[in-house]
């Protein structure tokens, strides 16, 4: 029998939106969980990723990433809406500017995932969408600031803009002479692996900039066939891939956990960069571990892997000129 093959697009549309629907396609009493069934940041995951979660485990590390919990409503006096300063460093529309010599563009606000410790999920996303206008006043920004060596592309995920639209915007910057590199973040490569088309990857390699990916993985769990077919994929397209992950309470906060992570990246050819401490967005705290525990972890860690593998662990502080690297 012949199998039919979904499109990236067909795969997106067809993802879990609803609770109760993917607890009941986890064997999960949907009742008992402290469950959130109403959220502004609704659940929203790809079946390809659910399918890597354990069926009847409530605290599988993948679930506990994406499922809506009544934690989440908890209001705390150090977490807030915009944890990292972004809007008061956004210069042009969609443009942030914070370090030297870097500039993010925000090219869109949605995601293939919602992630419940996601820093952006109170972003005011109205001014997301990717018009020609706002290309064209980023572009301006980033032509008249000459220092701008590198642009970096987030969202929202980069990488769900359709391919024309990549191509284009890629097409701009490769006109502007002071830039060196483009750098992608994206945690499409992990949660939608099919959206890494030959199509894609053949655009970004046709770039005369140098192209940087950095996918967002979490948990070893998340790394399957299909994400390193995927992997395999940028890597053909020349591009450089590396790694970021937030550490998470309960999720990968073990040094077991991230030392199979880094091994399992590494076989992938991604290299851990940055290991995040999280970052303190309203809805958020459940998740977090604290700075003490994080640089134990990084200690243990650092005896058991070669230097290549260990990520720096890292925060951003609003209107710092740069990440804090802690250890
Ligand atoms: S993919 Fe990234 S931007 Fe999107 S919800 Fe997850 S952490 Fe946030």
């Amino acid at each position: 029998m012949n199998q039919i093959v979904k499109t990236w697009q067909q795969e997106l549309s067809e993802g879990f939106s609803n609770a109760q629907e993917l607890c009941h396609y986890l064997d999960l009493p949907p009742n008992k969980n402290n469950i959130l069934y109403s959220s502004k940041f609704p659940l929203k995951v790809p079946r390809e990723f659910a399918n890597r979660m354990e069926k009847g485990n409530l605290y599988d590390p993948l679930l506990k990433q994406i499922l809506p919990i009544s934690d989440e409503t908890l209001e705390f006096s150090d977490f807030n809406s915009d944890p990292v300063g972004d809007i008061n460093a956004m210069k042009a529309s969609g443009v942030i500017h914070k370090y030297h010599g870097r500039v993010l563009f925000i090219t869109t606000g949605s995601c293939a995932i919602n992630c419940r410790y996601c820093f952006r999920r109170n972003f005011p996303y109205q001014d997301a969408q990717l018009s020609t206008q706002k290309i064209v006043k980023a572009i301006d920004y980033i032509k008249k600031n000459t220092d701008i060596s590198e642009v970096i592309l987030s969202g929202g995920d980069p990488l769900l803009l359709s391919d024309k639209k990549i191509i284009n915007l890629i097409n701009e910057l490769d006109k502007i002479n002071h830039l060196s590199r483009i750098r992608i973040h994206s945690r499409i490569p992990i949660v939608l692996p099919s959206r890494i088309t030959s199509e894609l990857c053949h655009s970004l390699s046709a770039s005369k900039k140098k192209i940087i990916i950095v996918i967002h993985s979490n948990h070893e769990n998340e790394l399957n066939d299909k994400v390193k077919s995927a992997c395999e994929k940028i890597k053909q397209s020349k591009a450089t891939l590396l790694n970021q992950s937030v550490l998470l309470k309960n999720i990968n906060d073990t040094s077991d956990q991230l030392i199979a992570l880094s091994e399992k990246l590494f076989f992938f050819d991604v290299l851990p960069y940055y290991l995040h401490l999280l970052d303190k967005a309203s809805g958020t705290r459940h998740f977090e571990v604290d700075q003490k525990t994080a640089i134990h972890l990084m200690n243990q860690i650092k005896k058991r892997l070669p230097g290549y593998l260990v990520p720096k662990l890292v925060r951003e502080q609003e209107g710092a000129k740069n990440k804090i690297i802690i250890a």
